[in-house]
């Protein structure tokens, strides 16, 4: 299972320019730098987007360097904008449609992660409240996720098939890969309750909820820290 997944990167990281830093790579400082400064940019002028220009800056200040570098390299930026809804209406996108949540429309979202353009788009409303600061972890896990091609591997859907038939609680019953990479991303970042009150989905309970989901992803982390 290793070996396909190590292929997979392999060639992937070839192709998105991103480096392999080996698994002696070690701790580095969590800084915000120029570079992860002018990867953020906003894109909605008005009175939430310094506020939301400053929890970007929070969260990005805890992640680690090196998985930061990792986004830039694969060409990611971040834009703040009012709210999803608003912004994809405004630059004419195709309406959103997700299979397992037919229901949802882009005022469902509080971020959004388009990985063909390698945009990362974080509301600073949702509902006309301000958005969690803690989504541009779960935004900045779908682009990690792109980079490395985790949860398309082989050996993640081999996790998925097992750990979703082990999954009792419904809040955790996740049914999109993609999402549930993204989410394990965040929940990893959000460790010791970073950011104030627990969430049921970014409680370590997520990541105890789905275990072999969480090890692949965890293993993908431990080069970036
Ligand atoms: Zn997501």
């Amino acid at each position: 299972m290793k070996s396909t997944l190590c292929l997979a990167i392999c060639s992937i990281l070839v192709a998105a320019n991103c480096f392999w830093p080996g698994p002696t790579a070690c701790a580095s400082e969590e800084v915000v730098t120029d570079a992860d400064k002018v990867a953020v940019t906003i894109g909605s002028p008005g009175p939430g987007a310094e506020q939301s220009y400053q929890n970007i800056l929070w969260a990005l200040g805890k992640m680690p360097r090196k998985f930061k570098d990792c986004l830039w390299g694969g060409g990611y930026h971040i834009i703040s904008v009012s709210t999803i809804d608003e912004w994809q209406s405004s630059h004419h996108a195709r309406p959103f449609h997700s299979k397992d949540h037919p229901e949802w429309t882009y005022k469902n979202l509080s971020g959004l992660t388009g990985n063909r353009i390698k945009q990362i788009l974080i509301g600073q409303y949702q509902f006309k409240r301000p958005v969690d600061r803690r989504v541009t972890f779960h935004e900045c896990g779908h682009a990690f996720d792109n980079v490395r091609q985790i949860s398309r591997s082989d050996a993640f859907a081999t996790a998925y098939k097992l750990d979703s038939c082990l999954v009792k609680n419904p809040k955790f019953a996740w049914t999109a890969r993609g999402e549930i990479c993204a989410q394990l991303v965040a929940v990893e970042m959000c460790k010791n309750n970073v950011g104030g009150s627990d969430r049921p989905g970014l409680s370590s309970k997520f990541a105890e909820a789905w275990p072999n989901c969480a090890a692949i992803v965890r293993e993908q982390l431990a080069y970036y820290r």
